[in-house]
């Protein structure tokens, strides 16, 4: 209780003080948002707001643990759903640590059965190995491997976003989401109209799926044998999307390779290894796939398909599709974190550091008792780990354990 007291104090002041800095959305009047409320744990929604200057105060006022809005544009974005008028969406996408596997495996994280409450560490199983139930209740955890992890996946699908959809840098919005990942926007007018259907093509696309090439190619030779024995059936890997994105992984891949590396693709033929510049300019550039004796089109069929698991973005991809989803608003606090979504110039991705950039809470400390938490680094200070004990923190890390419902204020 004391501890909801004081996230709930928190809050207040962040959007008593700072609400001047929550950034006003594109074409605000037209969204829909929605506030979890702190106090009374209800979702609002439907509300809308025609000023910046009446949304602050709503902010200050209420104190909502998590704001958000819709993607869409709507005529009427306070009525009820069928009857708002959608005008169009943005097209967003969400990079989650939950969708991606992390060289940390999840080990911070913990799942108990719904059911049973059989628990465990780690990625959450499909189903309780004791009972069987798919319900789970899960404490996850913001690490660093795992948002470096998010970070390269929208390196990747901001890359495709410019380089093979064509969007200029400034229409491409990259947010910090305040958790485990990071947001996309894509606000242009090109966008605003595509249907669900035109939305999960793009969603394919970033994600590599139905990526055909070598596998098509391969068999078409296949059936037109003639054409191999006159050795004129060479086809390549032109040099756009796809195509250019696998030819450069298989050559990075090629360049590389170890035998280890091989058999983790299933090749058991080290041809490939004694041959790397012939298999470099003949295959490769040339096309004439089949050309070096002991490596087969098969071979290229496996590390085209490894490729295309590193080279793909792993979106969360029901975000993307969805035409009303509501998406956290920037500049406002994250409910489990206290952190900020936050955005930032796609140029920075690299840099970009969560964990000092997307702090809210720079002032004074608080004194928590601490069940358990991993290491951890906020506004350059390195935290923990902790295990049934008492400290006084800054109050963002307090708040962060509090909010992550590892600590309770004293
Ligand atoms: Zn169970
Ligand atoms: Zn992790």
């Amino acid at each position: 209780m004391a501890s909801r007291e004081f996230i709930y104090e928190k809050f207040a002041d962040y959007y008593s003080n700072s609400s001047l800095n929550v950034p006003q959305p594109t074409l605000m009047g037209q969204r829909e948002f929605g506030f979890l409320l702190l106090k009374e744990r209800a979702m609002v929604r439907h509300k809308s707001f025609m000023e910046i200057k009446d949304l602050r105060r709503f902010l200050s006022e209420n104190v909502p643990s998590d704001v958000y809005h819709s993607c869409a544009y709507y005529e009427n974005p306070s009525f009820e759903m069928d009857k708002k008028g959608w005008l169009g969406a943005d097209l967003v996408f969400d990079i989650d640590a939950d969708h991606i596997p992390t060289l940390c495996n999840k080990i911070h994280d913990e799942w108990t059965c719904g059911k049973c409450g059989f628990a465990g560490k780690g990625i959450t199983p499909e189903t309780c190995p004791v009972c069987g139930g798919v319900k789970f209740d899960t404490k996850t955890w913001p690490c660093e491997l795992c948002l470096n992890s998010a970070k390269e996946e929208t390196v990747k699908l901001v890359d495709m976003l410019e380089k093979d959809f064509g969007f200029a840098s400034k229409e491409i919005r990259v947010f910090f989401s305040g958790h485990r990942g990071y947001h996309v926007q894509v606000e242009a007018e090109a966008v605003r109209m595509l249907d669900a259907m035109a939305r999960k093509e793009i969603v394919d696309y970033v994600s590599g799926l139905g990526l055909a090439l070598l596998e098509e190619q391969a068999s078409e030779k296949t059936v037109t044998g003639r054409r191999r024995r006159r050795g004129s059936g060479s086809f390549s890997l032109h040099d756009f999307g796809w195509n250019k994105r696998l030819k450069a992984g298989m050559r990075k891949f090629i360049l590389n390779a170890t035998k280890d590396d091989l058999r983790a693709v299933g090749i058991r033929s080290y041809a490939l290894l004694q041959n790397k510049d012939a298999v470099l300019s003949r295959c490769l550039e040339e096309g004439r796939w089949d050309s070096v004796k002991g490596v087969s089109v098969e071979t290229w069929r496996r590390i085209a398909r490894h490729v295309k698991e590193l080279e793909s973005a792993k979106i969360d991809t029901v975000v993307t599709t969805d035409l009303h989803r509501l998406i956290r608003m920037d500049g406002t606090l994250h409910g489990k974190t206290g952190l900020l979504k936050k955005e930032f110039p796609a140029e920075r991705l690299t840099s970009f550091d969560p964990f000092v950039e997307a702090v809210a809470f720079k002032e004074g400390t608080a004194k928590v008792s601490i069940s358990d938490a991993p290491e951890f680094r906020l506004s350059g200070k390195v935290f923990g780990p902790y295990r049934n004990e008492v400290a006084e923190l800054p109050t963002a890390a307090a708040v962060l354990l509090i909010c992550k419902g590892r600590a309770e204020v004293v």
